[in-house]
């Protein structure tokens, strides 16, 4: 019955199909919140180099990869875990801390694989409104009771882009009792700019129950090698280790992250393109009237004032693909700017439509 209750992720067409469909010599995907400028030369070097060796399984233990994050986040390598993208952590974390009937403490309008994985596990998603599209962590914290064993807090939020400071972490930790797992999803941690940002790793050192969520499919341009990792309690990667399948990080994804993590420049260049560009389409929202919610991501949400479906439909019809999640929303990943000017002027020609 947990199974039925759920429904498929519908994913959307390849962009060939699309445009082929609706006979549009261009199609641009602002859906996924990718990076637009792509993956690190670094990354795409090395792959050349490890392509000879994928007759043999890949390195189980991630020994380098977990070795240069382990040095990255101060902490030694048995903190660090690796997940095929961070989407199947959250699955070994559904799978590893929940009996059925448990209950996991999550966020309304939140990442919807918290949800999925939840009951998958037999567990029970326990969902707090939030306040003014944030995170609201004293009602999160009043949600607790003594089945709960995993919070998810996604920081900053997708899909609204908010954020939870630093001082709202520290009253919610305060609170949180030794039997629940807080997870931190920090998907977007490389985008924020946000000086109250919590430090989330340092509860982590500190020897809270709590793992940090990271990945490489976001600022580092990795989405299609299906890399992410956890930094935790040596304890809890313990756990995880016991259901982990041992070769969930493939090899091309271990060398091309590796890289990836060290090319410094393509990542302060990711950032700032995305910092500028976030700001101009921001502006040209505005002057369609839209006032899109604080960013602290490579996306915007925004409130179309309308049906938020039927205004996705038609910029689809023009070959710009965006996020409808639910009601008047719509979110937009920042794209290159050329990506960004095409999905202003397709909003402005949808809605001059519309009226
Ligand atoms: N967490 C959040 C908040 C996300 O937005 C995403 C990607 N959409 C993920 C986790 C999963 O990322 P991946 O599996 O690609 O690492």
């Amino acid at each position: 019955p947990d199974i039925a209750s759920l429904v498929p992720y519908v994913p959307g067409k390849p962009i060939e199909e699309l445009q082929r469909e609706l006979g549009l010599p261009r199609a641009v995907k602002l859906a996924s919140n990718e990076n637009p400028i792509g993956p690190s030369p670094k990354a795409l070097a090395v792959l050349a180099e490890t392509a000879p060796t994928l007759h043999r399984y890949p390195d189980g233990g991630a020994f380098r990869l977990r070795g240069a994050l382990a040095e990255r986040w101060k902490v030694s390598p048995d903190h660090v875990i690796l997940g095929n993208g961070s989407d199947e952590l959250l699955g070994l974390l559904a799978r590893t801390f929940l009996s059925p009937g448990d209950e996991a403490v999550m966020a309304e309008h939140t990442f919807v694989i918290y949800k999925m994985e939840v009951k998958a596990a037999h567990g029970v998603a326990v969902e707090v409104p939030q306040k003014a599209w944030h995170h609201d962590l004293p009602a999160m914290a009043a949600a607790i009771t003594d089945k709960t064993r995993l919070l998810f807090v996604c920081n900053p939020n997708n899909p609204t882009g908010t954020m939870a400071t630093k001082a709202e972490v520290a009253a919610l930790m305060a609170r949180v009792p030794d039997h629940v797992v807080v997870v931190f999803d920090e998907a977007y941690y490389e985008y924020v700019r946000h000086p109250e940002f919590p430090d989330s790793i340092g509860y982590v050192k500190a020897g809270r129950n709590a793992i940090v969520l990271r990945t490489f499919s976001k600022i580092y341009g990795l989405a299609g090698l299906r890399i992410g990792y956890g930094i935790t309690t040596p304890e809890i990667t313990n756990y995880l280790n016991r259901i982990r399948p041992p070769f969930n990080a493939n090899s091309m994804a271990q060398r091309a992250a590796l890289a990836a993590l060290d090319d410094e420049a393509h990542v302060a260049a990711s950032r700032s393109l995305n910092h500028a560009e976030m700001d101009k389409v921001r502006a040209g929202l505005q002057r369609l009237g839209f006032e899109a919610l604080p960013s602290e991501t490579n996306f915007l949400y925004f409130d179309v004032g309308r049906d938020g479906r039927a205004v996705f439909d038609a910029l689809l019809r023009k070959g710009i693909i965006v996020r409808h999640i639910d009601g008047r929303m719509l979110r937009v990943t920042i794209g290159l700017p050329e990506e960004n000017q095409l999905f202003l002027r397709a909003l402005q020609d949808v809605l001059g439509a519309s009226r």
